[in-house]
């Protein structure tokens, strides 16, 4: 049954249906080929209720969405100090895939950003890229509540445009920051990116982040450590978006992350998760519609941290 809510969500996608700006991704022949026209919502509370608007239930792929469940195994399965010794935790101000490790340290900015995420990537255990990644969608599929898979088309055309995150992998194994050939930890990663989930799969993604950790459906039942969920959320918070985190923050005022398949996740800290998905990206590589619609719901729910009545 549709309740107020839904209405609500799906007044707003109408609001910016017309809005037009940004571009479908370019360089990869699978996300090319994005309808652009595609626009869904999804909003889960911490109590486990779920509400839509548009293509809900439409799958496309997570991208850098990705990033944080595999912080969050490389957290659990190492420990914060030794990710913390190959990843640091500061903004970088640059692209999401901009080739710079810290002059110092040879550590890459942060782990949102290509260059931390593909050495995060390999901070994964397991034996080869299949078992990592099977260990990263098997994550998401415990928080979304439902088993989730990977497109192949997706890794593969992944795999065909990655010259820059090999030159990224290569950077960093110089600088001692990854035990593994580049080219499989490339591959490993580019399959990450491809695991597809659908805006409520990402909406109930962000309500376990939202909750601490904990399930959204069964009391008592923790699918995340209570320290890693607040370390992603401080994360998601200070470099979810790019080199637009800081605007982000000023304007929606919640912990993001997004992907350059159009989606955005949001987690407001004991309350709800929202997903958006619409292909066509800024100039940040975050998706226009997306950003649009968070501010819109960011000023009408007063979803914003910092919110001054
Ligand atoms: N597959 C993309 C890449 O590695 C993911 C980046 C993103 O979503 N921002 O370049």
């Amino acid at each position: 049954m549709r309740s107020p809510i839904d209405d609500y969500l799906e007044q707003v996608l109408n609001d910016y249906r017309d809005t037009d700006d940004g571009a479908v991704m370019t360089g990869n022949r699978e996300l090319e080929k994005a309808d652009p026209s595609s626009f869904g919502i999804a909003l889960a509370t911490v109590d486990g209720t779920v509400y839509t608007a548009g293509v809900a239930d439409v799958e496309f792929s997570m991208q850098s969405i990705a990033k944080l469940p595999a912080y969050a195994l490389a957290l659990r399965d190492r420990g914060l100090d030794a990710v913390l010794d190959r990843v640091d935790t500061e903004p970088s101000g640059d692209a999401f895939n901009e080739i710079s490790l810290e002059a110092e340290t040879g550590r890459p900015r942060n782990a949102l950003i290509n260059a931390g995420a593909i050495a995060i990537h390999a901070m994964v255990d397991g034996g080869n890229a299949t078992e990592r990644v099977e260990r990263i969608a098997d994550l998401v599929g415990t928080l979304a509540g439902r088993e989730l898979t990977i497109d192949e088309d997706m890794w593969d055309a992944e795999m065909a445009s990655d010259d820059h995150n090999t030159a990224l992998a290569y950077l960093l194994r110089s600088a001692g920051k990854l035990d593994y050939e580049p080219e499989e930890v490339v591959d490993g990663y580019a399959a990450q990116c491809a695991i597809t989930v659908t805006c409520r799969d990402l909406a109930m993604m962000g309500a376990v982040l939202a909750n601490g950790g904990l399930s959204t459906t069964s009391e008592d039942d923790r699918l995340l450590e209570g320290w890693i969920t607040r370390h992603l959320l401080s994360v998601m918070a200070t470099c979810g978006m790019y080199d637009g985190s800081g605007s982000w923050m000023t304007k929606v005022g919640i912990p993001a992350k997004s992907g350059v398949s159009g989606a955005i996740l949001g987690v407001l800290p004991g309350q709800i998760g929202v997903a958006v998905w619409s292909p066509k990206l800024d100039d940040q590589g975050n998706s226009a519609r997306g950003v649009a619609v968070f501010e819109r719901l960011s000023h009408d729910m007063e979803l914003h941290m910092m919110h001054v009545a």
